[in-house]
């Protein structure tokens, strides 16, 4: 069993209620097995009782949003994400995979849309350059104006950079539903085709993608060249900045910052893009309520399956919102394709992309 590696985390939170107030699943249906208590007391039942998945503990354990919001305020410092992943890992092992991780995982392993629409890829030529963009399935289909952002901005700064022909699915979205062989065996191909282009900097927007080559390629035993960096599209550009390569025009607009989980509460990742807002908008750049780890969860991992699964996205996203209209903001700027997409439902709040609100500001490129 999968959940026994994380007994420790089962142990701790099947009797503790210390979190359910930051839950983000839980604070939206009020189902207790959607709660971390409820979801240790479901588990503990599978290990310590041999009870069998159900529907019911299925459903428990596939609604978490992997956010990692009870983590960041756990006075033990217990991961309840990492056991839920192993968790659904034993459910796919067992054959009681929902339906739909069924369905999105064929899809993914015949190289198809898996998000339930008829979205092309985005397509790129792929050529020798020392920065690799690499999209990720979720920008790939469903998020177009990212990439064409990045690439804008690098064009006009006369960075050379590429994309992988047919990028190859990353496998990080079935790691994230269970299906731990079929996930690895996906980021083989992405690996092997890094390494064929061998860049010096891989630029990524979605920070699922920089868990995945930060994280995940570790634990898979793939290594990047120590030389390569792996870097986040804001870091990218602050560093830019840093070196004086990039001149921004200031605004007075008020705008906000989301932070991201896979970015920040996850890799820590928060100063650069403050920095690069705080360059254009000073003290106009203001902040939400809950930041860094304590931020929000704009459902990261709850992916966009056209409602299938994880169909609650845009309830986080209005409660993020909320937030931005509480210090009199009209601007967020998202640092994922997935904060995006769950955050475009607010008609009064423009919701950009951090390559696009940047690409706005751009004016002049490289020195
Ligand atoms: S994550 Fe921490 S605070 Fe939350 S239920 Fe577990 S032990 Fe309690
Ligand atoms: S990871 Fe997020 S959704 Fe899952 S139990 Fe923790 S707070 Fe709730």
């Amino acid at each position: 069993m999968e959940i026994e590696k994380n007994i420790e985390i089962l142990k701790a939170c099947r009797y503790c209620p210390m979190c359910r107030n930051v839950c983000t699943s839980g604070n939206l249906s009020y189902h207790e097995s959607d709660y971390p208590r409820g979801r240790g007391l479901v588990l503990d039942s599978i290990y310590n009782n041999n009870l069998e998945y159900d529907t019911d503990i299925v459903n428990a354990i596939y609604n978490c949003f992997l956010c990692g919001c009870c983590w960041s305020n756990c006075e033990g410092n217990y991961r309840m994400h990492e056991l839920i992943k192993s968790a659904r890992i034993d459910i796919v092992d067992s054959g009681n995979a929902p339906q739909v991780a069924q369905e999105i995982r064929s899809k993914m392993l015949s190289g198809k849309n898996p998000f339930g629409d008829d979205n092309d890829a985005y397509k790129a030529e792929e050529k020798k350059a020392d920065i690799l963009y690499i999209m990720g399935d979720n920008i790939k289909f469903n998020s177009h104006d990212i990439p064409r952002a990045v690439r804008d901005l690098l064009s006009k700064m006369n960075i050379d950079h590429t994309l992988l022909n047919d990028e190859p699915s990353s496998g990080k979205i079935l790691g994230l539903l269970g299906f731990s062989k079929d996930s690895r065996e996906l980021a083989q191909k992405l690996y092997d085709r890094i390494k064929e282009i061998d860049p010096k900097v891989i630029l990524v927007s979605d920070p699922l993608i920089y868990d995945l080559l930060k994280n995940d390629f570790p634990s898979y035993g793939f290594k990047i060249a120590p030389a390569t960096k792996i870097m986040h599209i804001s870091q990218y550009l602050a560093k830019l900045l840093k070196d004086g390569k990039l001149k921004l025009k200031k605004s007075k607009n008020r705008i906000t910052l989301l932070d991201s989980e896979f970015l920040g509460r996850f890799n820590k990742v928060y100063d650069e893009p403050r920095k690069i807002l705080k360059e254009i908008a000073g003290d106009s750049f203001v902040e939400m309520r809950w930041t860094k780890e304590k931020a929000l969860s704009a459902g990261e991992a709850a992916f966009i399956f056209n409602g299938r699964l994880f169909s609650d996205g845009h309830i986080l996203g209005e409660k993020i919102c909320k937030e931005a209209r509480d210090i009199d903001t009209d601007t967020i700027i998202t640092l994922s394709p997935a904060a995006k997409e769950n955050l475009s439902r607010c008609k009064d709040i423009k919701i950009v992309d951090i390559a696009e609100f940047v690409l706005g500001q751009l004016s002049q490129g490289k020195k």
